[in-house]
């Protein structure tokens, strides 16, 4: 399987980068092709801007956006990455998603309404927290997240997400419990490539 994994996170050692490293070492050893997109480390330029919109005109993108494009192109599943911060993702990844599932290449608009072109690609999902998991449940704030990104964002483009993990508390937790969150990364990314 080809693989993508966008990353964002500023920190090379951050536990989110811990958890790429984790599920990366599983796809490369079960036989599977995969990329990394690390945002930060790239220094993706995350503004959607005037010249992003005259090329969609054009029906065309940036050579920065053409390159992410194409990587989605050759991708069955895209594992995205990356810590919540104010209940959100970070502006980058935001700013990638702006500018790379663009008008013409991850959706349409016919004149029965927009029309999804990613259909038959997966997605997976890991995000780190530092509310606890019960503050996410009385805050509705992962059923939020949930639709703003698997539903709203990727559905929106015929995306299929596959796997949601969310990782709670994470700066808060005893050094054991992390190290228990990053066995169960190995077990996802085992459970994403076996079937
Ligand atoms: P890090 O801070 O990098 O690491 C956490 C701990 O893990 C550290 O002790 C580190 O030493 C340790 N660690 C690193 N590598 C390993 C390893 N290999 N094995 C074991 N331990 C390791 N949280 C919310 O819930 N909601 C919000 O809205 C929100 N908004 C935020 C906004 C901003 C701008 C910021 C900066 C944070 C926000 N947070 C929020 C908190 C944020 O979600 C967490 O701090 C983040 O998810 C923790 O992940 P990290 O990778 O940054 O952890």
């Amino acid at each position: 399987m080809n693989i993508l994994a966008v990353y964002a996170h500023p920190n090379p050692a951050s536990f989110n980068h811990a958890i790429l490293e984790t599920v990366v070492k599983v796809f490369l050893a079960k036989g599977h092709a995969c990329t990394v997109r690390d945002l930060y480390g790239i220094r993706f330029d995350p503004i959607l801007g005037p010249a992003d919109f005259e090329a969609i005109q054009k029906g065309s993108a940036r050579p920065d956006v053409a390159d992410e494009q194409q990587f989605i192109k050759e991708a069955e599943l895209l594992v995205l990455i990356h810590p919540i911060w104010w209940f959100s993702m970070p502006a980058i990844l935001k700013g990638w998603i702006d500018r790379v599932l663009s008008f013409g290449f991850a959706y349409t608009v016919t004149d029965q309404g927009p029309a999804p072109l990613l259909r038959g690609k997966k997605a997976a999902i890991f995000n780190t927290t530092g509310g606890t998991e019960e503050v996410y449940e009385q805050g509705g704030f992962q059923t939020a997240l949930r639709a703003s990104l698997e539903t709203g964002t990727l559905g929106f483009c015929g995306i299929e997400t596959i796997h949601h993990r969310f990782f709670y508390a994470v700066p808060y937790v005893t050094p054991e419990e992390r190290t228990a969150m990053l066995v169960q990364a190995k077990q996802d990314a085992e459970r994403l490539v076996s079937s």
